[in-house]
């Protein structure tokens, strides 16, 4: 099966981690500060903080926030359910705004109808590595005194407008799942240019804890305190080794991508029935994920499975999911674009490892499915 998207993980990679295992520190050590060192300086901001996951990452982002009972939170229907659970951990209230169909990214003139009084903040999402726009959702925000969250699972090395990804919302949060741009095995940042957040976040990651152990030696103490409380969701010091060789690659990682995205690009030009997603201008594309629409997207689906393709669909609307349903009270129609677009949906395979065969053989079973499926 040629998967939809995977690691790519080499020697240098390994050895970095074996490195690490015979060392000193197996949990926060040296190399977790300096892979959050290395990410914020590729993204050109102040402050960066590893944690174990891309959840965790946005967990720790609406908790510095301070999204609490009451509040509301807006997140783009399309999206991993991860964005919205993070707010319903919170005791909030996720509300769904509705995409543009070309792009799938957060529609704004949508995303104004849904403001009440109680929404705090919005969290956009980089869907497929295009960013969102961001002009125009600060503005919102600013204009209804929001708070921005950029959830850039997606988007790790794109920009918007010349800006990087990372440096275009007051928070953005990075996920290293190994489908993702570069991989920690499971793993997470969030990039702020706010001292308060990253303080906050740090002490979330670690229990709540208000001091952290290196802190603690330094000082010869053994005492902290706890103010709120917080989780474990710290990062190791041999997924931080990882993920310091991985972002190394990463201007090779993407610029694979991208050639694999050309390819398809360029073959779908004449191909009216498979369409893939629009581009806003003045976008540096991270591609993440290829996605097309096609007509009979079920049909497409299972002939490119049983011939050893592993597309995949992103996402289910997360508005109709039964958790949300019942507890939300959200139902069909909330947000027809993303109803629609999800029916037609499929996500190709494009990950650095992928051959040029590899491309050529999808899209001439493409080609075989649409003369069987239409
Ligand atoms: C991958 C992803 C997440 C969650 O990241 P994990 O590292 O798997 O917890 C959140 N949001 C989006 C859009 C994602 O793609």
């Amino acid at each position: 099966m040629i998967p939809y998207g995977r690691q790519s993980v080499d020697e240098d990679d390994v050895q970095a981690v074996a490195d690490v295992l015979r060392s000193d520190w197996l949990t926060t050590g040296p190399h977790v500060d300096a892979f959050e060192e290395d990410v914020a300086k590729l993204c050109g901001t102040a402050h960066a903080v590893g944690v174990s996951s891309g959840t965790a990452a946005l967990h720790a982002a609406v908790d510095a926030a301070g999204i609490g009972p009451g509040d509301e939170v807006i997140i783009p229907a399309i999206t991993f359910a991860a964005t919205a659970n993070v707010v319903v951990f919170r005791g909030a209230k996720p509300v769904f705004a509705d995409v543009h169909p070309d792009t799938l990214l957060l529609d704004v003139e949508d995303l104004k109808t849904r403001l009440t009084p109680n929404t705090k903040a919005i969290i956009a999402v980089d869907y497929a590595g295009q960013p969102c726009d961001y002009e125009t959702l600060r503005t919102t925000a600013r204009d209804n005194n929001l708070l921005l969250i950029a959830d850039a699972s997606h988007s790790l090395g794109a920009m918007d407008q010349g800006r990087k990804v990372g440096t275009l919302a007051d928070m953005t949060t990075f996920s290293f799942h190994p489908v993702k741009h570069i991989t920690t095995g499971e793993g997470g940042m969030v990039l702020t240019e706010n001292e308060e957040y990253d303080a906050r976040m740090r002490s979330f990651r670690n229990h709540g804890i208000d001091s952290d152990h290196t802190e603690r030696g330094r000082n010869e103490t053994w005492r902290y305190d706890i103010h709120d409380l917080g989780y474990n969701y710290r990062i190791t010091d041999f997924q931080s080794a990882l993920g310091r060789t991985q972002l190394r690659k990463l201007p090779k990682f993407l610029a694979r991508r991208r050639e694999i995205a050309d390819v398809y690009r360029d073959a779908f030009e004449s191909e009216e029935r498979v369409k893939p997603l629009a581009i806003r201008s003045g976008v540096d594309h991270a591609y993440h994920l290829f996605v097309v629409k096609v007509a009979d997207r079920n049909a497409m689906f299972s002939f490119l499975r049983k011939r050893g393709i592993g597309v995949n669909v992103h996402y289910i609307p997360v508005h109709l999911f039964d958790h949300y349903r019942r507890e939300f009270g959200t139902n069909v129609g909330d947000c027809p674009h993303a109803e629609h677009a999800y029916e037609h949906i499929l996500s190709l395979p494009i990950h650095p490892r992928l051959s040029d065969d590899e491309v050529a053989f999808v899209l001439s079973t493409i080609g075989d499915g649409l003369n069987e499926t239409g």
